[in-house]
């Protein structure tokens, strides 16, 4: 054997060598879990993540959702949307503010204007952001619904500016928690984190699968009571609830809750209990279910025909729970519930 094929061949184990230790060390690292809870854009939010190395990130998420705090508040007085909502001046939006503005003035269109991101004047007059509910007079109410409506918002994509006229504000908590739950995702997606539950208040973000390579099971809550009326199994996607159980008052015992119709001013009648959506984007199902609540079973179904981009679970006032046709396989309704029975939307 020559002296230059000794050297090749003593490389070649060593660099063999040295490929199996790399993948015993790989092999025997811990896939750790980490979880954290917080109370932040108004609501409780949990985290819970699984990965190597997921070192500061619960921390990091928490600072992440402060700073979204900072910007899509429409109770502290200083912040981003607020400063928005205080003048009727042109004012240079953060990159944040930006998409979620422009995003709920597409969708508002997109929705017939079901949802709305201009009515903080009337949520305001229900007491819905503060603790003192009260039930505002028709005279009101009529007075204020002139300021409501997505077309009054001007915006120039280019100069990323908007501006409100008097009186006009916008109230974007049907689709903030949303955009947070997207962008937390993008966040540990980015630190190769693929395994995590985030719940934000109604908007789930299930990112990627189990650890064991299994899928989630969401638990579909029961507007009437506690428990769930069944559960959903999925995989790298969001599941967002929007239901008048959530937040309400009850005044000469008529219930109030704090989903408004645009059109009205008042809280929302359809005959809709709940409404959950399932898709790939928290944001899109945050203002899908907050819509849908409004615009009621039939429109919700034929909006739902003609996208078909997502999938949703409905529970009516009555019980019954209608779901959409690419559930059929994956929700499922638990034994005890016995309020209605489960009906397929067929595309
Ligand atoms: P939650 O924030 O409780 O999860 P939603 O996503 O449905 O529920 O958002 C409801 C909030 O959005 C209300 O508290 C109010 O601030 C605002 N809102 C109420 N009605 C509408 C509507 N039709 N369109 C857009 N925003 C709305
Ligand atoms: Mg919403």
């Amino acid at each position: 054997m020559t002296y230059l094929s000794q050297i090749k061949r003593k490389n070649g184990v060593l660099a063999i060598f040295s490929w199996i230790v790399l993948l015993l060390s790989s092999c025997s690292r811990e896939v750790e879990h980490h979880s954290g809870e917080i109370f932040a854009m108004n609501t409780l939010i949990s985290l819970s993540i699984w990965g190597e190395d997921t070192g500061d990130m619960i921390r990091d998420c928490e600072t992440y959702l402060y700073s979204l705090e900072d910007k899509f508040s429409v109770t502290r007085e200083d912040s981003e949307l607020s400063l928005l909502n205080a003048q009727d001046d042109w004012m240079t939006l953060s990159p944040e503010l930006e998409e979620v503005l422009a995003y709920s003035l597409r969708l508002s269109e997109a929705t017939y204007g079901y949802f709305d991101p201009t009515l903080y004047p009337v949520v305001q007059a229900w007491g819905f952001t503060t603790s003192r509910n009260q039930v505002p007079s028709p005279e009101e109410l009529d007075s204020l619904l002139p300021l409501v409506g997505a077309d009054l918002v001007e915006y120039r994509q280019e100069t990323q500016e908007a501006r409100l006229p008097t009186g006009v504000q916008m109230d974007l908590g049907a689709i903030a928690k949303g955009y947070a739950a997207d962008t937390l995702a993008e966040l540990l997606r980015e630190h190769d984190i693929s395994s995590a539950m985030l719940s934000l208040g109604g908007n789930i973000y299930a990112l990627g699968e189990k650890i064991d390579g299994s899928s989630w099971n969401i638990g579909i809550k029961n507007p009437y009571g506690g428990g769930s009326v069944g559960s959903v199994l999925v995989k790298d996607k969001a599941v967002v609830t929007s239901g008048g159980y959530q937040r309400y008052f009850i005044h000469e015992e008529e219930t109030y809750w704090h989903i408004i119709d645009p059109f009205s001013g008042y809280p929302a009648k359809s005959g809709l209990a709940s409404v959950s959506i399932v898709s790939d984007s928290a944001m899109y199902g945050d203002v899908l279910s907050t819509a849908f609540f409004v615009m009621g079973l039939e429109q919700a179904s034929t909006y739902w025909r003609e996208h078909q981009d997502f999938e949703a679970v409905f529970i009516c006032e009555e019980g019954d729970v209608f779901i959409t046709e690419g559930l059929k396989d994956s929700f499922s309704l638990i034994s005890s519930y016995t309020s209605g029975s489960l009906q397929v939307i067929p595309s």
